[in-house]
């Protein structure tokens, strides 16, 4: 199997399972306390966590806190429904955990992308806006923002910030914002983990009520085991950012000569290279996932792998609906080798050539 489906999740990194481990089984079994806890095995689990959130925040800007959330959807929700009730501008593109919790929640005024899926900041925006929505990259087509100009933009005009950062997290520098979610499963950590940043001096209020954890803005018991793995992932990454980098760029070139007759959704040169959305013409993506059960990658038509919702990414920078049900998405990342892109791209190519024969 080769699994090119890095943007939907990430292979656990060896350093964050060991992470993970030591914190479940403890040197003699006995790390199972409460981080709340005021005793001394409650005091060691709350100090490992506090190392964990000291390496989540190298990755992120100064001047701001970490609040640990059960992931980034938890962190966009807090975000857009902790910080009050005027209007929120967001772009075409973003994942759905802010779309539908701005649509949800908040009046709401929706920001264009070009055909290229790059959301200009110098646009019009409502004159009672109080929070920008600009994601970092997409997770559909990779593409990444003008953010530090949504930051200067939303400064501008008083409001707050908002970045979705989570598939630039430990990959690009995060952008300057007010608020910045991430979380640790695109990032070679384990699942159900995230963060909210929340630059110092912004003020939200807690959505669910409790023992008033994490600043009393998240309540609930803290996971240890999870939250230091989430916190050696990221210390991998900022020892690795060049590296990783590097690597997703040659893996990038590579596949564009190997799939050189497809078209590339979104923009070439504003993206992460780890995210490859092309189509075919005359393509039917679905039927060719499933002549190609030995490759994990998505039918790019699809918001989300299996949820028969279309891509409103895709439309946004103007495909046709027959066009998004042509394309498709591949991802790769840290541990996809060159051998798995050259195998990929045999059996993709050797299928669509099989489709289009019997066309
Ligand atoms: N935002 C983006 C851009 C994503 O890709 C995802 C995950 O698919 C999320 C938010 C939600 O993250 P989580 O799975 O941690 O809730």
């Amino acid at each position: 199997m080769i699994y090119l489906d890095n943007q939907a999740s990430t292979p656990l990194a060896p350093e964050a399972r060991d992470a993970m481990l030591r914190h479940l089984d403890g040197p003699d079994g006995t790390n199972y306390a409460n981080p709340h806890s005021s005793h001394r095995m409650g005091r060691q689990a709350a100090a490992s966590i506090e190392v964990a959130r000291e390496r989540v925040a190298v990755l992120l800007p100064a001047g701001g806190q970490v609040i640990f959330t059960g992931g980034a959807t938890e962190a966009l929700n807090l975000a857009i429904r902790g910080s009050g009730e005027g209007k929120v501008a967001f772009s075409a593109i973003e994942h759905s955990a802010v779309g539908d919790t701005v649509r949800a929640t908040r009046p709401h005024h929706e920001l264009n992308v070009d055909q290229d899926g790059i959301c200009d900041p110098a646009q019009k925006l409502p004159a009672d806006t109080s929070m920008i929505a600009v994601m970092q990259a997409n997770n559909e087509i990779g593409v990444v923002q003008p953010s530090a100009d949504w930051d200067r933009r939303a400064k501008e005009v008083g409001a707050l910030h908002l970045v979705d950062a989570v598939q630039t997290y430990g990959k690009i520098q995060v952008t300057e914002a007010d608020l910045i979610a991430v979380t640790a499963h695109k990032l070679y950590g384990p699942k159900g983990i995230g963060a909210l940043w929340v630059r110092d001096g912004v003020r939200l209020t807690q959505q669910q009520s409790g023992g008033g954890q994490e600043a009393k803005l998240r309540s609930g018991t803290l996971s240890p085991a999870l939250i230091a793995g989430f916190g050696a992932a990221a210390q991998v990454a900022a020892d690795r950012m060049e590296e990783d980098a590097e690597h997703t760029k040659l893996l990038w070139s590579r596949a564009r000569e190997l799939f050189s007759d497809w078209e590339l959704n979104g923009s070439g040169e504003h993206r992460w290279h780890g995210n490859f959305n092309i189509r075919r013409e005359g393509l039917d993506a679905s039927r060719l996932m499933s002549e190609c059960r030995q490759i994990m990658f998505s039918a790019g038509s699809a918001c989300a792998s299996g949820s028969g919702r279309p891509s409103h990414v895709l439309k946004a920078i103007g495909l046709t609906d027959k066009q998004a049900k042509s394309s498709i998405r591949l991802g790769w990342g840290r541990y996809t080798t060159l051998d798995e892109i050259e195998e990929a791209a045999r059996v993709i190519n050797a299928a669509v050539k099989e489709q289009e024969a019997w066309a």
